[in-house]
């Protein structure tokens, strides 16, 4: 995970400039209506997210409630993001443009994909005040967005890792595992800080399970080591050990597939003595 910086820009100036230009007359009042409820509504959110208890908002649930049973959400707000903010050449478009670009292209929920989606992190289908409240707009890539859904946390526990408010970077808590040969493979896992309090340690589990990591990872690994046991060959055994130091050392505590799998290699005898001589499974 990638934490990025929370957007500047509030919630109840995101709302108000989406539903600048509705029409008729009598939609834009009954928008107008909602906007302070909708700023209210994200000041409650962010206060939440930063103390990691995103799953106690159970007050702004299916609010406000249109009366429509067959509706997901509100159809006025979880319209306002569709047809407002997200529909190119609507009138907010140029907030979504600008939330995505944060990112750089990179997904912060994996730190591998291209973000080139907006998700909810608290779903607009159920939480229609939250439809178009920056705080609760993460760019991610269309693999991350569609692994996470409309779930919301039912506890501290199943909150995923927030790029705006959470920020685990000071500890390399992805790591991999190497199997040794005759089927040599790496896998990876989470290595929580022994400090954490045990809901940062099940967050973390709970990102890196909703996000598929480990299947994520470990299918890039194979091209990584096919090149690097390629140059290693040949190299004597001081040369390759530091190789895979220096290569380890300069991702620092990053939680990136490929730190940590030179953390892992640099730290197998075998792989550094003959394991870049097998032929490895990717
Ligand atoms: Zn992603």
């Amino acid at each position: 995970m990638k934490p990025l910086p929370k957007p500047a820009l509030d919630a109840r100036t995101a709302y108000a400039t989406c539903i600048s230009k509705a029409r008729p007359a009598k939609t834009k009042a009954r928008l107008k209506k909602l906007e302070d409820q909708v700023a209210t509504a994200a000041a409650d959110y962010e206060k939440a997210a930063a103390a990691a208890a995103l799953h106690t908002l159970d007050h702004l649930k299916n609010q406000p409630d249109d009366g429509d049973k067959n509706a997901t959400g509100n159809k006025d707000l979880t319209g306002c993001y569709t047809s407002r903010m997200a529909r190119k050449g609507s009138v907010g478009r140029p907030l979504y443009d600008q939330l995505l670009a944060a990112a750089k292209g990179l997904c912060p929920l994996c730190g591998h994909g291209y973000a080139n989606t907006i998700d909810h992190n608290l779903p607009k289908a159920i939480y229609p005040l939250l439809a178009v409240a920056p705080a609760n707009l993460v760019p991610a890539c269309l693999t991350c967005n569609h692994a996470k859904g409309d779930n919301a946390p039912a506890s501290a526990a199943e909150q995923t890792l927030h790029p705006y408010f959470d920020d685990t970077t000071d500890h390399a808590w992805l790591a991999a595992r190497l199997t040794a040969p005759p089927e040599p493979g790496v896998s990876f896992y989470v290595h929580p800080h022994p400090d954490w309090p045990p809901t940062l340690t099940a967050r973390v589990k709970q990102h890196f399970r909703t996000f598929k990591l480990g299947k994520l990872y470990s299918a890039q690994v194979g091209t990584e080591l096919a090149a690097l046991n390629d140059y290693l060959r040949g190299k004597p055994y001081t040369a390759i050990m530091d190789e895979l130091q220096h290569r380890a050392a300069s991702h620092g505590s990053r939680n990136t597939w490929q730190a940590a799998l030179y953390r892992a290699l640099a730290s197998t005898p075998w792989y550094v003595t003959s394991g870049y001589l097998n032929e490895w499974d990717d």
